[in-house]
């Protein structure tokens, strides 16, 4: 067997799933396949590389063991519900259990099934790309992420704004449950599965809240430690999801979804590149309020759980999300104040963090240079990298004098250490991203194999990526990103 498969979703009651086959495409192709991540879930690497592990990441070939299915699912998208969602153009395989636990295997446009609506099921190469990129550049931060073992490009055309080569995207997930599964039995109060569902969640993802008082009330606040957590990891590196609908806020905490997001070049709190998202609901700064009003959902979700009195179960869901504000706060508070090389007090060295998120908003300066930039003046002594960035200069200069002031009482050394573990050199930058795309359009897939390369290691320098770090040239910005779905 290519994937030692070992399926437990497939086996929950019927209604929460539609089992459906891949549909077979004409020339596939590998155009990427993360050999390493392979080697971690456990499969056998050299038939996956064949022409066998092509025909079924492709859907053309069944694997062994799979069990193929579309999951059901709703979602509040821009704040509206919809009932009816569901993997529209992705089929789950099943799962392995790897290194690091279980996982799913599940293929993204690997053609129709029962929830594609009036959609292809399909994917266009520009998004297998684009999540490929993303994804891993975001698993090689540290940030908790779904995972991607292969793109492969079709040999066919799906139609979009034109005609377009078509891709299957290979992602791998702790779990493809979303808080939008929960929503699915919830709108049909359908208790029985809904509780089904709770205590499949709680044995995959949070085994120990078995032993507490009331697991669904632990299962609650789990998912929203871990939220709590993932967000502060985007805002650290500057990263916009831009469609936090929750049908895309994963059980497991990982982030999911790589659609329209992007990374911020020039910091400003407001900032979104999403061309669907009008009203800037998922902004950059917004994103800790959508990921409570989001996890305020679940919770809804949960309330026959919680308790029998529908009174208590309200109060219950309520005292627990009432953290979510200081949970987040105090990731965020750790991670930016390591950004800034402080180790110690992160809430009283806050206000210093603000102060110099203030005047880069004022100066628009470029977010990933600006916290190098102060690492390097850390190292050599020398302000000038990050003085350039900052037009007026005043603001700045009294910043960096108080900011001395406390590494001074830190220490230099640990102080660097930190900041260099805390801020990447290479993130994945929207006008690198379009190019690549660009590029595979042409049939050239150079520059993505290039740029992923550079991300495996955003941390470390390299002289021959140098221009990786740079941001966009005036006419290289992209304003907007798309999901092309
Ligand atoms: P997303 O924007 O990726 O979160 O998708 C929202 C919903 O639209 C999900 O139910 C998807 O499965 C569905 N969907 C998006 N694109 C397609 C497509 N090309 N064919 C079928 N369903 C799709
Ligand atoms: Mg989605």
């Amino acid at each position: 067997m290519i994937f030692p498969f070992d399926n437990t979703f497939a086996r929950l009651p019927v209604g929460f799933f539609a089992s459906v086959l891949p549909s077979p495409v004409e020339s596939p192709e590998f155009l990427q396949l993360n050999r390493k991540l392979a080697e971690e879930l456990g499969l056998d690497l050299d038939r996956l590389a064949s022409d066998e592990g092509l025909a079924i990441l492709s859907g053309n070939a069944a694997a062994e063991g799979a069990e193929p299915l579309a999951m059901a699912y709703s979602g509040h998208q821009f704040g509206g519900f919809s009932p009816q969602l569901g993997d529209g153009r992705a089929i789950l395989l099943g799962e392995v259990v790897g290194r690091d636990g279980r996982r799913d295997i599940q293929l993204k446009g690997a053609g129709p099934t029962p929830f594609s609506r009036r959609g292809d099921g399909r994917s266009a190469l520009g998004p297998v790309l684009r999540e490929y990129i993303l994804s891993e550049a975001m698993a090689a931060l540290g940030v908790p992420t779904t995972r991607a073992l292969a793109a492969i490009a079709t040999g066919e055309k799906v139609y979009r704004t034109g005609m377009e080569p078509g891709g299957v995207f290979t992602r791998v997930a702790q779990s493809h449950l979303r808080i939008g599964t929960f929503q699915w039995f919830a709108a049909r109060q359908d208790e029985e599965n809904l509780r089904i569902l709770a205590d499949y969640a709680i044995e995959r993802h949070y085994p120990d809240a078995r032993d507490s008082s009331n697991p669904y009330r632990t299962l609650l606040e789990r998912v929203m430690e871990r939220q709590a957590d993932l967000v502060a990891h985007w805002m650290q590196f500057g990263f916009i999801h831009g469609v936090m609908n929750t049908d895309n806020m994963t059980i497991s905490g990982e982030t999911i979804d790589y659609g329209p997001c992007a990374f911020l070049d020039e910091y400003h709190p407001a900032k979104k590149f999403s061309s669907i998202d009008q009203h800037g609901r998922y902004a950059f700064g917004n994103q800790p309020t959508i990921a409570q009003w989001n996890l305020t959902r679940f919770a809804e979700t949960l309330l026959p759980l919680l308790d029998e009195d529908a009174d208590k179960a309200v109060s219950e869901a309520e005292t627990a999300l009432e953290r979510f504000p200081d949970l987040h706060q105090t990731a965020l508070q750790l991670r930016f104040t390591s950004k800034i090389g402080l180790g110690t007090d992160h809430a009283e060295h806050w206000p210093l963090v603000e102060r110099l998120l203030a005047e880069m908003k004022t100066a628009e300066a470029d977010f990933t240079l600006t916290f190098r930039h102060l690492t390097e003046a850390l190292e050599t002594g020398c302000d000038d990298p990050v003085t350039n960035q900052f037009p007026e200069e005043d603001g700045i200069l009294s910043w960096l004098g108080d900011w001395r002031g406390k590494i001074g009482e830190e220490g230099k050394r640990e102080a660097l250490k930190r900041m260099k573990a805390a801020n990447p050199v290479y993130i994945a930058r929207n006008h690198r991203v379009e190019e690549v795309i660009q590029a595979g359009y042409q049939g050239n897939f150079a520059p993505f194999h290039l740029l992923n390369e550079v991300l495996q290691h955003p941390f470390d320098s390299e002289e021959k990526f140098q221009d990786f770090e740079n941001a966009p040239q005036p006419d290289e910005v992209v304003e907007a990103t798309f999901c092309g779905t």
